[in-house]
């Protein structure tokens, strides 16, 4: 990863692992979606010695930031709150990976418009409440646009849930995140996440979501074409 970050002549580089990737908190908390695979953790702290070891490169003045992605759900924020608030961080990520009943936000559906349209309701109340919370002390909500990759439907208005959302965001000192994932499934709805931002003077973080170094600059030039096109603040 950090190879593929120095040939992209990156400065900065945060890692940010999921929160589900740590046996410590799966044991206690059952996220409704977690990857099948990869890596874990046995603790904050095996995660953050490894990250500390990695090798910033003498030539280099590659700086790595230890950090968190940090599932927001109802049913788990006191726990996971506390798990992540045990230590400092460099930076963290919020996200909502499922619906207020555990279902998976990026699972294919095939359910009618009335329960989609539910789903998409709940999913940005849920982001709302993540933006209004403070269970962890996050400086960006991850891919706010990640539900469609799971439907087969977006609202009419999805323009105006995004404005509002970013209302929210911005007047809680937060950043939204465009993401290179969510441009190569979805770059209209990301493209409109950036007019949101526009109109609310929302704060943007650019992220890749790379889980393999191919990834690591993953639609980033696309993504600074929007903070250019629409004079968008970087957070
Ligand atoms: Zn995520």
């Amino acid at each position: 990863m950090l190879v593929a970050a120095r040939r992209n002549s990156i400065q900065e580089y945060s890692i940010t692992e999921h929160v589900s990737q740590f046996a410590e908190l799966r044991k206690s908390v059952e996220f409704g979606s977690v990857h099948s695979s990869g890596r874990m953790f046995e603790s904050r702290e095996e995660y953050i010695q490894e990250v500390k070891r990695i090798d910033s490169g003498k030539h280099s003045p590659l700086k790595v930031n230890c950090g968190l992605e940090v599932d927001f759900s109802p049913r788990f924020q006191d726990r996971v709150g506390d798990f992540v608030n045990r230590a400092r961080w460099d930076i963290l990520l919020c996200s909502i990976h499922e619906l207020a009943d555990g279902r998976g936000i990026e699972k294919r559906n095939q359910l009618g418009l009335k329960d989609q349209r539910n789903n998409w309701e709940t999913y940005f109340q849920l982001q709302t409440m993540a933006l209004e919370s403070s269970f962890v002390p996050f400086n960006v909500l991850a891919h706010p646009v990640r539900m469609s990759r799971g439907a087969t439907w977006v609202p009419d208005d999805i323009g105006e849930m995004l404005t509002a959302l970013c209302a929210v965001a911005k007047r809680n000192g937060k950043a939204v995140e465009l993401n290179g994932n969510d441009i190569d499934y979805n770059a209209g709805l990301v493209r409109l996440l950036a007019v949101a931002c526009s109109k609310t003077r929302c704060a943007v973080s650019l992220g890749s979501d790379a889980h393999y170094p191919k990834d690591v600059f993953r639609n980033l030039e696309v993504a600074m074409r929007l903070v250019d096109e629409f004079k968008l603040e970087l957070a």
